[in-house]
This record gives structure tokens, sequence and C-alpha cells, in this order.
């Protein structure tokens, strides 16, 4: 029987109440709204970039819906008052906080794992096949909710739900039982079937400021200051999960050597440099796969060249910031570059960044881009 107390409680964030999660006043307008409406949807989807808040503030809903006395927030700057939040301290918050309510339900595909059928446990969890779903979901909802009024499901990484998972899953989506609420979490709402979103509320998440991203940096990563943070922020792009993934992996080293790579950049350099990033990527990629034993190398890979591209993209775009009179955030970064040749540079990043989405060889590629940049550095 799916029971979560089988399972351990895997989320770095605990205690959070649904207030508590800053910069999503969107988000927290919308659900709002849906609480003092008469028809609570009982399906979301939370979309936005990874690592803004979104399972966080799953969890605050499913926190406040559980509560055993929420609260009615007089003021609350990001959601107006007359805003509800759980209390924080009843027995069920307790059981939230403590990662094991039995009606909470965290659904991932690495509970692949913990599925009865040995064949499910022994394949790789590369993303939320129809077993994982059938089990934890679909036959879990049927279940009455164990101690309170309702039963709550999150599911992680919900655009890595296999069509014939999402398939499998519709009637739920459409029907649940009064008394269970799921929430779908994914990074990208459009890589769901249209059968699956036209059946789900969809709230969307915004990218955190960079100030805010900095700040939570010093608090959350050890040994950052915050130069560093303000440097890793600004690589993460708004994004808080990834700006600590970036602190853990000594990312802002890596993006030194890039900074210097791309500053002394010529056709003679060019290839010798390709080269290296691809060392890098292969270097980065295993901080990935200790991470997430069920990540395929392919898939590591390509997190790890999605990063130093993006790492790259920022370096010109912080010459367009200077160029435009804005503050310079970087180190590594200095005034001179033709903001047309940071447009261009960029663009050619893009164009790279589709090619290996289109599983392109990933060394011919940055090589192709090396010598594009290259290129467009001395002809500008
Ligand atoms: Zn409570």
């Amino acid at each position: 029987m799916p029971s979560s107390k089988s399972k351990p409680a895997d989320s770095p964030i605990q205690n959070v109440r649904l207030s508590d999660v800053l910069h999503q006043s969107r988000a927290q307008r919308l659900i709002q709204q849906s609480l003092a409406s008469d028809r609570f949807p009982h399906a979301f989807i939370f979309h936005g970039p990874d690592g803004v808040g979104k399972e966080t503030f799953a969890r605050g809903v499913a926190k406040l819906l559980l509560c055993e006395s929420p609260q009615v927030a007089t003021d609350s700057a990001d959601s107006g008052s007359g805003a509800k939040d759980s209390c924080g301290s009843c027995r069920s918050c307790t059981l939230v906080d403590a990662g094991n309510h039995p009606d909470l339900h965290l659904v991932y595909r690495q509970l692949a794992a913990h599925h009865p059928d040995a064949t499910v446990r022994g394949r790789k969890a590369l993303d939320l096949g129809v077993d994982v779903v059938r089990h934890f979901v679909i036959d879990a909802v049927g279940l009455r909710p164990t101690v309170g009024p309702v039963k709550v499901f999150i599911i992680r990484e919900a655009d890595k739900i296999t069509p014939a998972a999402q398939n499998a899953l519709l009637k739920t989506l459409e029907e649940p039982p009064e008394t269970t609420i799921l929430i779908l979490v994914a990074s990208a709402a459009d890589r769901l079937l249209a059968t699956t979103r036209s059946r789900c509320q969809l709230i969307g998440f915004a990218s955190l400021p960079t100030e805010f991203v900095a700040q939570r940096l010093t608090e959350l990563a050890e040994g950052v200051d915050s130069e560093r943070a303000g440097s890793l922020a600004t690589l993460a792009q708004g994004s808080l999960g990834r700006a600590l993934t970036y602190a853990q992996d000594g990312f802002a080293e890596t993006f030194g050597e890039i900074a210097s790579m791309l500053s002394g950049l010529d056709r003679m350099s060019a290839a010798k440099h390709s080269k290296r990033l691809v060392e890098m990527a292969k270097e980065s990629a295993n901080h990935y796969k200790s991470r997430d034993k069920n990540l395929s190398d392919s898939a590591a890979r390509r997190e790890a060249l999605g990063d130093i591209l993006g790492a790259m993209a920022t370096w010109y775009g912080s010459h367009l910031h200077i160029a435009s009179g804005r503050l310079q955030p970087l180190p590594g970064v200095r005034d001179g570059m033709e903001p047309e040749v940071a447009a261009r540079s960029i663009d050619a990043i893009s164009d790279a960044e589709s090619r290996l989405s289109q599983n392109a060889h990933a060394p011919l590629c940055i090589d192709g881009l090396m010598f594009e940049l290259a290129s467009v550095a001395i002809c500008g």
C-alpha cells in the first residue's frame, strides 16, 4: 500500500508556511482567490523556472489544506489581507514539517525504487512512468484520507511524466474524489500534454530577484561571502535552487575560467578552449550524477553544458548591461565590447543551445560555437 511513512523525508526546506514563500505574489494571489471561491480546483500545475519555490509553495498549500486551525492574515505584503495560512503548530502542521503526514503524498521519479514490482525497482528512474504513477498516485487517490480532511499529492518534475502515464492519469485529474488535491510541479507546462493541462489550473511562478537570491545564498550556503553570492546569483538567473547548486559545485571558479577564456578568445585559441569546455562539462556532469544516481550520462552532460552555455551568455550579457549603463554585476567583465558583438555572441550561444537540445554532437557543437564567437569578436 502506498504510504508516505515508509519513504524518507527529502525536502531540504522544512517548517515553511505559504506566506514564507517570497517574491511569488502572483501565485499567492491566485491561490488565495481559489481558496476564497466556492470551488477550489482539485488539480493544479505549478510551473516556472527550477529553484524559485514552486515545490515549497506546494508544500505550503498542502500544509494549509491539512491544518487543524488555519489562520487569516490581517496584513500580508504578497497575498493581501484576508490571506489564509496554516497555523504552523498544530499536530497536522508538525507532521507536515517532519515530512511524514500520512495524507501528504510527495511523488517523484525515484520512488520507482519503492515500487512493489521488482522489475520497476530494477529500472533506472529517468522519468515518471506509468507503473510509478499508477501505484503512487492513481491507486492511492482512491483511499480515504488517514487523519486530515483531504489528501494532497505533490508530483515533482511533472514534466517528466511519460505520455502513457499522463493518459492513465487523465481520469484522476478530471474527476478526483472530493477529498483529493493534486499539484503537478513542472519547470515547463508546455512539456505536458494539452489534455493534462486542460484539466488543471495553471499557476505560473517567476524568476526571483537577483538581490534576493544573493541574500538567501549567504544565509543558506556555507562560506559564501556577499561578493561571491552576488556573482552566483547573477549566473543563476533568478533561481535560488540553481545558485545553491552552483555554490556547492564551485561554479564561481568555473565561471572565472570561462570569463578569462572568452575575454582572450581568438581563432587560434578557439579549439583549445572548446576542448576545455567539454572537459568542464564532464566534471560538472559528475556533480549532477553524484546528486542523482538515476540521472543518465547524457542528461547530466546536457544539464552541465546548459550551465556552461548559460554562464557564457551571462558573461556577454553583462557587457550589454555595462554598455547600457547598468551596474556591473560580475567579475572579469570589462568595458569596451561593442553591444553588437555581445548581442551576436548571445545569439550564437542560443543557436548552440537549441542544436544541443536536438541532440547535436556536443564536442562538435561547442567547437563550432567557439569558432563563431572568435569570428564575431574579431570582425564585430
Ligand atoms: Zn496547523
